[in-house]
């Protein structure tokens, strides 16, 4: 199924609650502008390279746009629409003043040295410098891109407009950057997990925790759960998956990573599973932090965890999540599941444009605050209408960019 097609049924489904007409479905789901260009480089062996890059920029109904920028071989302009949606009702449904954007450009990065990269990030703002900043869509990483990368693009937009920081988020925190913003979504995601455990009347230490991918989002939420007691059973990534049932030692697991790139291949503190295996374990919440659409129609059957926490992007495909909401299983959407990194990315722009530095705590307070806050309108919203917290966490953000289109008025 395409991208789009997955967050089109979930809109729909949201749309037919809220009793949207015809007309304002479709201005809602059409993007307001849609940018592909060329981006040429010379390469480090004088050779020439050229490179595609998109920028879709989905609503500012509620303010200005917000998105990552990925860079990955498959990134076409379908994906990026389908994630620039995803952006306007994650920004709606935690009720932060932006609307929804995303870009990116299809290369592989691991294929290029750092000099390589640079240029082509150079290169990609001086095409579109015209089109984003702080004002108008912000920019942020996502798959494939840095901070460093964050630095750059605010270094080459400012020979356009002058300093302006505010035109990007996600940057090193020694370049304007937010202290907290790496943890923000496995904080976030961990967070809500514990709130949403609370909610069904679980006990939360000794939670058993299968995570899927152990990147910034996998690691972050790896600590905060073991950090609240529970037991983290199950971890993979795309080099290898392991299975402790006692419980994997996650501080032992940081440092294997840490000390081998990254990577998970090798630990020897689980038993070696498949990443199949991985998703189908016993285990009381599976947190698929990695790729899109990792639960499908032919292995929904085969989860075992009766909570399922979206902290990837689309992790989910809609037959998969019929068959799970029939099988009683709850689902935590991404649109809400992930939401405390956009939420941080919000708090480094506040930051940027007060030319004032925020602390740690403060961070860590204001995001738990404003997720915790959304957590329960969606809760109560999926109790008073009888449905999924999917279908309600899209209500409540497709209401609200609605209602803002209305009241921004069209003439
Ligand atoms: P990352 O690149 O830091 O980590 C990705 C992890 O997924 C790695 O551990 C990688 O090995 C693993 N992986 C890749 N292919 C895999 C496979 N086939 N099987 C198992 N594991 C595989 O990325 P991230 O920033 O942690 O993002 C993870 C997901 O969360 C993405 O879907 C991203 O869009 C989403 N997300 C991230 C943020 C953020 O702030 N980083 C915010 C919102 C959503």
């Amino acid at each position: 199924m395409r991208a789009s097609d997955a967050t089109r049924i979930y809109f729909d489904r949201a749309a037919e609650q809220l009793d949207l007409s015809e007309s304002m479905r479709r201005l809602l789901l059409t993007a307001k502008r849609e940018v592909q260009v060329q981006i040429a480089i010379e390469r480090d062996s004088g050779e020439l390279a050229t490179f595609i890059g998109y920028r879709v920029q989905h609503n500012d109904a509620r303010g200005p746009l917000k998105g990552g920028l990925r860079y990955h071989p498959q990134v076409d302009l379908d994906e990026v629409r389908s994630l620039a949606s995803l952006m306007t009702w994650k920004t709606a449904v935690v009720d932060i003043p932006y609307g929804g954007a995303k870009g990116g450009v299809a290369i592989d990065p691991s294929a290029c040295s750092l000099r390589e990269l640079e240029r082509v990030t150079r290169k990609f703002v001086d095409t579109i410098h015209d089109l984003f900043g702080p004002d108008v869509d912000i920019p942020a990483p996502d798959m494939g891109t840095t901070p460093d990368m964050m630095a750059w693009i605010m270094n080459q937009y400012g020979k356009y407009h002058g300093f302006s920081p505010a035109c990007v988020t996600g940057k090193p925190v020694e370049y304007h950057g937010l202290p907290g913003r790496d943890e923000a979504t496995g904080r976030g995601v961990g967070s809500l997990t514990l709130k949403l455990l609370s909610r069904l009347g679980r006990k939360i230490p000794g939670t058993r925790v299968a995570i899927q991918g152990f990147g910034n989002v996998g690691t972050h939420t790896a600590k905060y759960l073991r950090d609240a007691e529970c037991k983290i059973v199950a971890v993979g990534d795309a080099t290898g998956a392991f299975h402790r049932a006692e419980g994997i030692d996650v501080l032992e697991l940081l440092r294997h990573a840490r000390a081998n790139a990254g990577r998970l291949a090798g630990f020897t503190g689980g038993d070696t599973i498949s990443n199949a295996e991985l998703l189908a374990i016993d285990c009381d919440v599976l947190i698929p932090a990695a790729l899109g659409g990792v639960i499908t129609a032919a292995n929904a059957a085969s989860v075992r965890s009766p909570i399922v926490i979206e902290a990837a992007n689309a992790p989910v495909e809609p037959d998969a999540d019929d068959i799970l909401a029939s099988r009683g299983v709850v689902v935590l959407p991404d649109i809400l599941a992930n939401a405390g990194g956009v939420t941080a990315s919000w708090f480094e722009w506040v930051q940027n444009r007060q030319h004032y530095q925020w602390g740690l705590d403060r961070v860590r307070g204001e995001l738990d605050r404003i997720l915790g806050q959304a957590f329960e309108q969606v809760w109560q919203l999926s109790t008073s209408r009888q449905v999924p917290l999917r279908t309600a966490a899209y209500m409540l953000g497709v209401g609200r960019v609605a209602r803002a289109t209305v009241l921004g008025g069209i003439t």
